[in-house]
Formats: C-alpha cells, structure tokens, sequence
C-alpha cells in the first residue's frame, strides 16, 4: 500500500498571524523514504510549519515541493499528505473502523474499495482486532495506533507526526516511538517528525533541524548536531557542551 516516494523541499517560506512573523525563510529538503524530525522549543514554529504542508492554516509565501509539485495553494486533500496530532482526535461515536473509514469516504472512494483498505491499515498498525470497538474502549496508544492507521489508509506520500507521543507515558512512548520507525521504515513513508523530546529525535531520525522562532538553526544527523552545533542555541537547547 505505499506510492512513489517523493521528497519534499521547501524554499523560502514565511508565514505570519497577522503581524506575528512565525516562519521566517524556512529552506530545507528532505530526501525520499528519510525520516527527519524536527526539534525546536514551544512556540519556534513546529506546528505552524507541519500545518503549513499539510494545508491547514494562512498560505505561506514561498514555495513547498513534493515531489515536483509546488503545493502551496493546492487544498489539503489533494497534498498526497497525512498528518498525526498529538491529541489523537477520534470521533467517539464511530468504531475503529469508521474511524479509519472516514478519511476514505471523504475523498469520494467507492465503498467497495474503503473495507480492504481499512483492513489492511488496522493490520499494519496491529489493531485489526479490535476493528469494532468504540475509541472510549482503547488505551492511549491504540487511540494512538488508530489514527496512524486513519492517516495511512488514505496512503499518503510524506507523513506528518505533531508530538504523537507526547500524551502517552514515558515506557508506552519508548515502545510507540520503536513502532513508529519499524512502520515508517516498511512503509518507505518520507515522514517528518515533530517533538520537543531530544532523545526521541536522536534515536529515530536520519537527520533532524532544531527550530527558533521560526528559523531553522542547523540541520544535520543528531550526531553532527552533538558533536558541532554551530551556534550556543543549538549547543544550549541540547545541551552538549560547548
Ligand atoms: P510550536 O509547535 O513550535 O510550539 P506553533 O507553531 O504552535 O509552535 O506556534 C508558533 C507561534 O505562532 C506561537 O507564537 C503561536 O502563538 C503562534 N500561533 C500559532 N497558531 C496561531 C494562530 N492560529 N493565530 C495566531 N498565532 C498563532
Ligand atoms: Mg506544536
């Protein structure tokens, strides 16, 4: 169930609230199947920026390529773009399998298409078997478990995960952050990675980029970020020393 992978680039963004100025000529490629997280304190920018691939919010100026699509003013649903948020955002009243349906219905597919589709998200995320229960009937992290699979289903090309982990407690969030790689890594997904938590940038990203207000500070592997930061933010917010 997976589609080309494609890369994305983003050149020049600035986005703004008004006269808040929260993207500030973010430029930055990610290579196809890469699994890139982005690190940066409350308030940098991180959502804004996954929101603004994604298509949720002001459009930004400058210009975000999938692939070689410039998607800058295309509406979220024709993105080829998931994203996970950190409050899973179930609807209580529909089962797991509507749950992960839905996104399919809304793109018009032919229901006889969705119930294979639906099966085959839940079984990749191992959840097949409780197709039929309520999300008030799951833990935390098959809530979790479900909207990766509602956010797969639709066979995105490029992932975006908002602190999925951030509402599970520490030992779940080590387990789910091992799930989340295996997953992304059988998927091929090119999939950026928002959190605040270090360590869980350093063990599963290829290459992360520390944010600050709304500039990117350095990009690289979690290694040459440790071993060179290139500035005393870098250093401070991860607290080599330096
Ligand atoms: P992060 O995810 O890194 O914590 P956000 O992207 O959520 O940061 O927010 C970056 C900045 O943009 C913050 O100063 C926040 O107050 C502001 N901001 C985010 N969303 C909105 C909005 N809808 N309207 C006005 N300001 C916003
Ligand atoms: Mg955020």
């Amino acid at each position: 169930m997976t589609q080309t992978k494609a890369g994305i680039r983003i050149e020049n963004l600035h986005l703004s609230f008004g006269e808040t100025k929260v993207l500030e000529g973010i430029d930055m490629v990610i290579e196809p199947g890469e699994f890139f997280a982005f690190l940066g304190p409350s308030g940098s920018g991180k959502s804004t920026l996954l929101r603004a691939i994604a298509g949720f919010g002001p459009t930004p100026r400058g210009r975000i390529l999938i692939g070689d699509r410039d998607i800058v003013n295309l509406p979220p649903w024709k993105r080829n773009v998931g994203m996970v948020f950190q409050s899973y955002a179930l609807w209580p009243h529909m089962s797991v399998r509507r749950n992960v349906a839905f996104g399919l219905e809304e793109r018009r597919m032919p229901t006889s298409k969705i119930a294979p589709k639906v099966e085959a998200a839940l079984e990749t995320v191992g959840l097949l078997h409780l197709a039929d229960r309520m999300p008030g009937q799951l833990s935390g992290g098959q809530q979790q478990r479900v909207a990766l699979a509602r956010t797969i289903a639709i066979e995105p090309q490029v992932l975006l995960l908002d602190e999925p982990l951030s509402n599970l407690d520490a030992a779940l969030r080590v387990q789910m952050r091992r799930e989340l790689l295996a997953l992304q890594r059988k998927l091929g997904l090119t999939t950026i990675f928002v959190t605040h938590d270090q360590e869980e940038a350093n063990t599963t990203s290829d290459r992360m980029a520390v944010l600050d207000m709304g500039v990117i500070q350095q990009i690289g592997t979690p290694q040459q970020l440790y071993d060179h930061p290139v500035n005393s933010f870098v250093a401070g917010f991860l607290g080599t020393a330096n």
